[in-house]
């Protein structure tokens, strides 16, 4: 795999996990791979991903951990109800013609209780399974989600936002620096592209057409964080996360507390051309 090829992985990578991540390419003979882990973990105090050949149009990619990961794993038991249900979405966006397997467990409820988690992806029918561009699109649609799910329930960095602001301003709102938080995580940034695609949800506007390997821009923004409801309601990243374009991002938060919601702001786009 060349060098340049290398470095698109370990930047979709690192933009989709939030953390650093190192690769290391086997291109001994026709079984070659791919290895990636957490760099700050290095490969045996943490996950590590494999992507090898499976039959000869396929590939399969394993999810294990290092034989020292006792510490990380039980930083991941206590990762938080919306950590899980994010890392679990995240897997839930990979295709569905890839079959996913977590041995002993069901999909929808897959956690880390052991170092003896496995977790496999079968990618079949490949045309041209060893090429770099079949490898990049496997890393992309497997790779990319599964390793953001660990990275979210290890707990990888987020901002850490200044609590001045613990008090909500309405009942039933949620504090702004928790939508704060959602909005710069890189995976629920992913999770929402992955879902959502990167067009701007109030403009229309897709940076990446615009401006090429300049274009990765577009931010995720919290729809309604103020609920009118007495009781917040469960937050969800698949249904509660757009892609906003950064100047319209901008243009919904100049409003205060409350942001304004995407058909606001289009008739204020309006009122301009008119
Ligand atoms: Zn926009
Ligand atoms: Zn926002």
């Amino acid at each position: 795999m060349i060098a340049a090829k290398k470095e698109l992985i370990l930047r979709e990578l690192e933009a989709g996990t939030g953390a650093a991540i190192a690769v290391s390419v086997d291109n001994s003979g026709l079984r070659s791979g791919l290895r990636i882990w957490f760099a700050d973990l290095d490969d045996k105090h943490g996950p590590v991903a494999e992507l090898r050949p499976f039959g000869l149009k396929g590939h399969r990619v394993s999810l294990s951990f290092g034989n020292f990961s006792g510490e990380v794993i039980g930083q991941i038991r206590h990762a938080s109800p919306e950590d899980v249900q994010l890392a679990r979405a995240l897997v839930a966006s990979i295709r569905t013609d890839i079959e996913i397997e977590v041995p002993g467990q069901g999909l929808s409820e897959w956690h880390v209780a052991n170092g003896a988690f496995l977790m496999t992806a079968k990618i079949r029918e490949l045309e041209l399974p060893n090429e770099d561009a079949a490898i990049i699109s496997t890393c992309r649609e497997v790779i990319v989600p599964i390793m953001a799910a660990m990275a979210e329930l290890i707990g990888y960095d987020v901002i850490e936002v200044p609590v001045d602001d613990a008090a909500p301003a309405f009942e039933g709102a949620i504090s702004p620096s928790v939508v704060l938080r959602r909005e710069r995580n890189p995976r629920n940034r992913l999770l929402c592209i992955r879902i959502h695609g990167e067009k701007c949800a109030a403009c229309g506007l897709e940076p990446r057409l615009v401006y090429g390997n300049a274009g990765l821009i577009i931010e995720v923004h919290h729809l309604e964080p103020v609920s009118s409801l007495a009781k917040p309601k469960a937050y969800d990243p698949r249904t509660d996360l757009v892609p906003l374009c950064p100047n319209c991002h901008r243009a919904i938060h100049t409003r205060r507390p409350i942001p304004f919601n995407i058909d606001e702001i289009r008739e204020l786009m309006g009122g301009c051309n008119g």
